[in-house]
């Protein structure tokens, strides 16, 4: 059935400042757009009824990416999913959030799709949030009162929901270097190869030690598969100090399944899912690890 969407007024700002003002004036009135393919959906169907609605598309600060060796990466929330799949730096750097990029949606959708809007439409299979928080990405916020930087694993509220208060924008996410000798996977299992969200998707990033080769440091998260993207802490310690032969991988697995809290849905059942986090969570270690040179 065809929906024509509700009336609303539709304001441009050109800066963060000006977009940070018009919603401290219009509060719960407004929303921010970014690329609008979860947002106008919502409108539609009218799950949200903004009655201004705030685009971020003119504001060029949002969209930047810098990196520097030290300080790590920059990427403004209104970055484009397709920005990300395509930069050199970010696929030299972090081919993980390159590859997660890669597997969002279709062409259309990455190309008016943001960074920013995946992670504050806050779906539990959205894809980018947890290569970036294996990465250990930090999210910043701004409102009128300045900005604060908290930490991407506490962003997550709940299904649709983050901590996000009515008068703040995300404006980037900050990731730190990667460490020597370490590596990352992300795997999206959907239904169809293309244009579908994930059943279960699971990122890990393995560092070693450059003397002996154990693990120095392992992340693990899991997508789809809990009301928020979470990490598997658990598996994580099961991986950390050890050599990673097939063994202590399997435990970790088997570990990060039992972390995980599906539901069943049309899409897959609890049991499905909950297996499938093993058998990807198995997966994207040995990918990683395959990626570490040696
Ligand atoms: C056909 C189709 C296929 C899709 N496939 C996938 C998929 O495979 N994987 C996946 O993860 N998602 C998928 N999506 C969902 C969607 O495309 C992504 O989540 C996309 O990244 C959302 O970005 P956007 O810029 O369009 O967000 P918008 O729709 O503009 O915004 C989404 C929400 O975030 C808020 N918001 C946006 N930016 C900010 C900001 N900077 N600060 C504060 N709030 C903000 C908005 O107010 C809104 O509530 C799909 C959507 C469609 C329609």
């Amino acid at each position: 059935m065809f929906r024509s969407l509700p009336r609303f007024e539709f304001l441009s700002p050109k800066t963060i400042e000006e977009t940070i003002a018009l919603m401290d004036q219009y509060g719960q009135k407004a929303k921010v757009m970014a690329g609008g393919t979860d947002l106008i959906p919502q409108m539609k169907n009218e799950e949200v009824k903004p009655e201004y609605v705030l685009a971020l598309s003119q504001i060029p600060d949002l969209e930047e990416i810098q990196f520097t060796k030290t300080g790590g990466l920059k990427l403004g929330a209104a970055c484009k999913i397709s920005q990300i799949d395509r930069s050199d730096i970010i696929r030299e750097q972090y081919p993980l959030l390159a590859q997660a990029a890669s597997v969002l949606g279709s062409t259309e959708i990455r190309n008016r799709g943001t960074l920013g809007g995946n992670l504050c439409n806050a779906a539990p299979s959205a894809d980018m949030a947890p290569s970036l928080l294996v990465l250990g990405a930090k999210a910043v916020i701004a409102s009128k009162e300045g900005e604060r930087v908290i930490l991407l694993e506490d962003f997550f509220v709940g299904p649709g929901k983050t901590v996000l208060e009515p008068d703040e924008i995300l404006v980037r996410l900050e990731v730190p270097p990667m460490k020597p000798r370490s590596a990352g996977a992300y795997i999206k299992l959907g239904i169809r190869k293309a244009m579908d969200l994930a059943v279960v998707g699971v990122a890990g990033v393995i560092s070693l030690e450059s003397k002996n080769g154990t693990c120095e440091e392992a992340k693990l998260a899991l997508g789809a598969v809990a009301p928020t993207p979470i990490r598997a802490k658990e598996a994580e310690g099961v991986l950390i100090g050890k050599k990673l032969d097939e063994a202590v991988i399997q435990l970790a697995a088997e570990t990060a399944s039992r972390e995980a809290s599906p539901i069943s849905d049309i899409r897959a059942s609890e049991e499905y899912r909950r297996s499938m986090v093993g058998v990807l969570t198995r997966r994207a270690i040995q990918q990683a690890l395959n990626k570490i040179e040696p």
